[in-house]
């Protein structure tokens, strides 16, 4: 009996070692079948998709990391809506592992914000660069030429966008240049209406002054006598422009001139600047058709250029006779009176006295 025990667990010993064995070699059959077919990898995903696999999680972190807080160049800052998981896996030997791949779909899924320099002109953007020390240069050139005057508001501001195109320093000249020139020709044109307007407001300052002459003329003819000689009153013949002083030289003539020309329109009725008497009434020379008044105590007054008289000498006339008319005969280029004062047989300034 004992014998046949032994024998039995011999036999059983046996066995289990034949079984060992065998699930010994089986397990290494499926191991080795295993490591030929399979290998570890990390598997890296974003919001769920698969965006591939990598050997070593690790390195591939810190590479991501180094990446999101690289803010070099124009880079102002990097932004993923999610960081990517990694999962332990065994994978198909034949699939690859490459951290560049991974990389690459991280920068795709990556929204990378830059940061550069616009440069405005009246606070609108014209152009983008990449520096201000680039942005500053081109404002500097642009402004070289340019006359203080022209007003050409240019600036710099930050720029912020998830997509650049800078543009060239040729390009930012050109678009620029085209405003500069813009303002230059508005600067122009603004300055010559300035100059227009300044010129026509001088005109009419000018002609204002003559009219505003004439109106104080016309005032105080009406009203009563200008002035007097010797006590005489006097008043004035016509109304109108002074266009040649008493002792002007005028362009055709060689002598000082002896009168004060008036001029106002042909046929313009003429009063004499004080009560007498017509000492003469008719053609001579150069006066044209002239009338002479007596005032008596050595006064006498002339009415030349007349276009008619109508006074005969010896007449007494007073400052409410119409002696004559205005005109333009004689030595006269237009319709103007030729008024001579004479104390003594001498011309006199009559300025003194009237006007
Ligand atoms: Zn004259």
């Amino acid at each position: 009996m004992k014998f046949i025990l032994i024998n039995w667990v011999k036999y059983c010993t046996k066995e289990a070692v034949k079984i060992l064995k065998l699930v010994t070699i089986g397990s290494a059959i499926v191991i080795t079948v295993v490591c030929i077919k399979y290998k570890p990898a990390y598997e890296v995903t974003i919001s769920g998709e698969t965006i591939g696999f990598v050997e070593n999680d690790n390195i591939v972190k810190a590479k991501v990391e180094k990446y999101i807080k690289d803010t070099s160049g124009n880079v102002a800052f990097r932004e993923m809506t999610e960081m990517p998981k990694y999962q332990f896996k065994l994978i198909n030997k034949n699939k690859e592992t490459e951290d560049k791949q991974i990389m690459l779909a991280i920068k795709d899924l990556t929204t990378t914000t830059y940061k550069a320099y616009g440069i405005t002109l009246d606070g609108e953007q014209k152009a983008v660069v990449a520096t201000q020390e680039e942005a500053q240069n081109l404002i500097n050139e642009l402004k070289s030429d340019l006359k203080e005057e022209v007003d050409l508001k240019l600036g710099i501001i930050d720029v912020y966008s998830t997509e650049f195109n800078f543009n060239s320093n040729e390009e930012v000249k050109n678009t620029l240049n085209e405003f500069k020139i813009a303002k230059v020709t508005e600067y122009e044109n603004k300055k010559a209406e300035e100059q227009r307007l300044a010129a026509e407001a001088a005109k009419a300052a000018k002609k204002s002054k003559a009219t505003g002459k004439a109106k104080s003329i016309e005032t105080t003819t009406r009203v009563a006598a200008t002035g007097n000689i010797s006590g005489m009153p006097l008043s004035i013949p016509v109304n109108g422009s002074i266009t040649s002083r008493f002792g002007a030289r005028g362009s055709s003539r060689s002598s000082a001139h002896t009168g004060l020309d008036i001029a106002t329109s042909s046929g313009t009725g003429i009063r004499p600047i004080s009560a007498g008497t017509v000492s003469y009434a008719g053609y001579k020379g150069s006066y044209g058709k002239l009338i002479i008044v007596n005032h008596g105590n050595g006064i006498e007054s002339y009415y030349a250029h007349c276009s008619a008289i109508y006074v005969s000498g010896g007449e007494a006339v007073d400052t409410n006779s119409t002696i004559g008319a205005v005109g333009s005969t004689g030595n006269s280029t237009g319709p103007h009176l030729h008024l001579e004062i004479r104390v003594g047989g001498s011309p006199v300034n009559p300025q003194n006295y009237l006007y």
